[in-house]
């Protein structure tokens, strides 16, 4: 007897369905996306416990007559393709056909539909992908689906469900997925009787994300917009002080279709590098367009994954317009109420918003030099330090606290890596140069490194097999500890995760010598001193956090200071 068999077809639409409908969550993504294909302005999702008792879908988009509704729950019945040609051409979200028969096989359907303009609508049920009633009915232009009982005939997926609680959290990450992506649709979330959502349909995305996030997060964004012939991105990245402890705020979206992706998560991660903490996540919406020859869409059953043809190019364009929303805008840390999204000038005589910094003289080892240089209009003023470890600086926008440590850090390796640095990583020669002896798996790291530590101010020869003889130390290091830094230096080399460039290992390399040659929590400064760490700041673009992604400035800003003393 042969053990093959053709499976029939309700079987085949049941495993079609595990593909496609994972949760209750799913429906919700079906059926919003059919709504928004089929053009509807307003929309309202209605759920009862996380959806797994009930999902309505409402829309006011162009609906069906009676014969295309009886097709559209067929497997692999759509209006939106013809030919296999139109795949790379689609537009819309939908183009499988398969939605509306995978929720059907699993489920009870509801489906009330009367075409814009017809006299008259059809109302048809259906029930473990079997029509079980079709009728005339008079109804609103538009598409109701209202699915019930799902999973009624798969009682394994039934019970994988989570909480009403958890299966509602996917619903809503849902809905506003594609209220962020269409802020023109009106659109309500209600879930047990109370609306969750609700986004007024306003058109500004900026809206959007303060109906899906609320106001505070709104006012933390700043815009992405970057143009592009074959590809193009916009949305919005928050200011590196507002950050999550998951990626669970990173959507990213494909010509409209919300996608996951690895890579493009990475390019942000790049973009905010040094800014914000290991751990901490940005908030990043990013929607791009993309030339339809540059992504397969038709990868995935849920659709929730695309192909992009060349991912390099994408994570260098997506990193650089990221870096380019935080350019040359104060993301200075603010007591009280930030600034208004929009409003973030600037501050007077900080780096241009090109990024590069003012060639300005490099943060002094002799103070005096630099402190009695010019003052530049803008700069916050040094008046004093406490529990020596914090500056307070005056500047017309309000009163900066500055942690001393973290800001000159910051300047310095800023400094360092931007090259401008020449007086710091002037190579100075020992007078008494010294042999420091390794092991030889550091003396590996250190050969394989010559050349990066040696465009820092560090001069190895070697001497003898695990030894190296030390001529000359960066400046920066000003004589003082240098063979403690230059061990640590080594052993970050060694570390597993050691960086592969030569850029990537300066910028290590850098990191630690920015931290050593700090000046410390404790260290009592004069102004002179001060200035010139608020100087050394201030011309630098990242000035906001220190390398490890701390704050290094807080503003307590005037018009703050004024409110809380009632004077406004
Ligand atoms: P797909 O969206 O991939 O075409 P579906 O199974 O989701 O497949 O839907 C099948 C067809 O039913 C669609 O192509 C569309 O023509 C029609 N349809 C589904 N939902 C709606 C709706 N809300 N309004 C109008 N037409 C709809
Ligand atoms: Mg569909």
């Amino acid at each position: 007897m042969s053990r093959i068999a053709i499976l029939d077809e309700a079987t085949i639409g049941q495993i079609a369905a595990g593909e496609v409908i994972e949760r209750p969550a799913s429906l919700v993504k079906e059926l919003l996306e059919n709504s928004l294909d089929a053009g509807a302005r307003r929309i309202e999702v209605v759920c009862e416990e996380g959806g797994c008792r009930r999902v309505s879908v409402v829309d006011d988009g162009c609906g069906m007559e009676r014969e295309d509704a009886v097709l559209a729950l067929q497997p692999h019945a759509t209006s939106k393709i013809r030919t296999a040609r139109d795949l790379s051409r689609v537009r819309t979200l939908g183009f499988r056909g398969e939605a509306l028969a995978s929720i059907a096989s699993v489920s009870s359907v509801e489906l009330v539909t009367r075409l814009r303009g017809a006299e008259s609508g059809a109302r048809l049920t259906a029930r473990a992908g079997r029509i079980t009633d079709l009728e005339e009915v008079g109804a609103p232009e538009g598409t109701a689906v209202t699915v019930r009982d799902l999973f009624l005939n798969a009682p394994v997926r039934r019970r994988y469900l989570r909480s009403p609680t958890t299966e509602f959290g996917y619903i809503s990450d849902c809905v506003g997925q594609y209220v962020i992506a269409h802020p023109e649709v009106a659109l309500r979330l209600v879930h047990g009787g109370e609306t969750a959502l609700h986004h007024p349909g306003s058109g500004e995305r900026l809206d959007a994300v303060v109906s899906v996030f609320g106001a505070e997060a709104a006012r933390q964004v700043l815009p992405v917009a970057a143009p592009g012939e074959t590809c193009a991105v916009e949305g919005f990245v928050s200011r590196p002080g507002f950050t999550r402890g998951t990626r669970a705020w990173q959507w990213f979206y494909a010509n409209g279709r919300p996608v996951r992706s690895r890579a493009l998560a990475h390019a942000v991660e790049r973009a905010y590098h040094t800014l914000v903490p290991a751990g901490r996540f940005p908030v990043a919406l990013l929607l791009f367009t993309l030339d339809s020859a540059l992504v397969d869409v038709n990868v995935h059953p849920a659709k929730s994954e695309v192909r992009f043809l060349s991912e390099g190019d994408l994570h260098r364009f997506t990193e650089r317009a990221v870096r380019q929303a935080l350019q040359g805008v104060d993301l200075t840390t603010h007591l009280g109420a930030p600034p208004a999204p929009s409003a973030g000038a600037p501050l007077p005589e900080a780096a241009d918003a090109s990024g590069t910094p003012a060639p300005a003289a490099a943060l002094p080892l002799s103070w005096e030099a630099s402190a009695a240089g010019s003052r530049a209009p803008g700069l916050p003023e040094a008046r004093a330090q406490i529990h020596d470890t914090y500056i307070l600086a005056e500047g017309p926008q309000g009163l900066f606290i500055i942690d001393q440590h973290t800001a000159h850090e910051r300047s310095l390796f800023e400094q360092l890596m931007s090259g401008c640095a020449t007086d710091l990583l002037r190579p100075m020669p020992l007078t008494v140069p010294f042999v420091l002896s390794l092991t030889s798996r550091e003396a590996n790291a250190a050969r394989g490194n010559l050349e990066a530590l040696r465009s820092l101010g560090f001069a190895l020869d070697p001497f003898g097999r695990d030894a190296f003889l030390v001529r000359s130390v960066p400046a920066a290091l000003g004589g003082g500890g240098c063979e403690t830094a230059l061990r640590d230096t080594i052993e970050e080399l060694l570390q597993e995760q050691a960086p592969q460039t030569l850029d990537a290992r300066r910028e290590k390399v850098a990191a630690l010598l920015a931290c050593r040659s700090a000046v410390k929590a404790g260290d009592r400064l004069t102004l002179q001193e001060m200035q010139a760490i608020v100087r050394g700041l201030y011309e630098f673009q990242s000035r906001f956090t220190c390398q490890h992604g701390r704050p290094t400035v807080i503003l307590l800003s005037r018009e703050e200071l004024e409110k809380r003393f009632h004077r406004s």
